[in-house]
């Protein structure tokens, strides 16, 4: 237990974390095994420094753009827009929704995609005067609220953006973290999304860098080993969990 903690503060965090009550989350044994999980997965890829970004609009349109394709191509798209200096409100606000899709292109479901990045600029610009400060500040169940009410941004959506770009203690939940708890037999295929990020955090500590860093390693996890025909063999997670950990503190 003491271990993990130590491994935590070394790798993870810059500054110490609350000793007394991570003990507390790691005494109970759905937080201590869930530990255990993230504890395989940075020792064997080590920090993923996520988000790449450069600002929290950055972070946010490419939360948009990440769905359903490589972060390699977001990228392509995401300099599109940098590259005609267009990677700001006013300018989002007013670009049509046909020009905005001809840079988001290589992201792929361009025209898709290009109606929702407006969408949400669109609700900043309405509900926050284009202030993105004045929309950062919102408390977390409020932004979610405004997040989610907007068409196109569904719950992994909006969470990425309060993760990542408001850095909120939220835990993002993807289709690997489905198919990775499911594989072992902790969760069932058919879990709702909250009951799945509520296992995360009820029984983590409720801190924005842990949720970061085990979110990316559960992606770099699914995307190296836990695929379509999982990899166990060499997966960092062989001999992790087999049994159902849900409602066993
Ligand atoms: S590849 Fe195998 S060991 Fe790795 S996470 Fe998937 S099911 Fe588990």
């Amino acid at each position: 237990m003491d271990s993990l903690l130590c491994d935590y503060n070394r790798i993870v965090s810059d500054k110490p974390v609350n000793a007394g009550s991570w003990r507390v989350y790691l005494e109970s044994s759905t937080g201590r095994r869930l530990m255990e999980m993230f504890d395989r997965m940075l020792h064997y890829f080590g920090p993923q420094h996520w988000w790449p970004g450069e600002t929290e609009l950055e972070m946010m349109a490419g939360a948009i753009l990440t769905q359903n394709t490589s972060w390699k191509n977001v990228e392509k798209a995401i300099n599109n827009l940098k590259d005609k200096d267009i990677l700001n409100i006013e300018s989002l606000h007013e670009i049509t929704v046909h020009l905005l899709a001809e840079e988001l292109r290589p992201a792929g479901y361009f025209n898709i995609k290009a109606v929702r990045l407006k969408n949400l600029i669109n609700f900043i610009t309405e509900n926050y005067a284009g202030d993105m400060d004045l929309l950062l500040s919102e408390k977390t169940g409020a932004l979610r609220e405004g997040l989610i009410s907007i068409k196109g941004v569904g719950p992994e959506t909006a969470d990425s953006i309060l993760l990542y770009a408001a850095k909120r203690p939220v835990f993002v939940i993807d289709s690997y973290t489905y198919r990775i708890l499911n594989r072992h037999g902790i969760v069932d295929d058919q879990i709702a999304y909250y009951d799945l990020q509520a296992l995360f955090t009820d029984n983590l500590p409720g801190d924005a860098g842990l949720f970061n860093e085990f979110h990316a390693l559960i992606v770099r996890t699914g995307k190296d080993f836990c695929r379509g025909k999982p990899l166990c063999d060499s997966c960092p997670l062989n001999g992790w969990e087999t049994m159902n950990i849900t409602g066993s503190n």
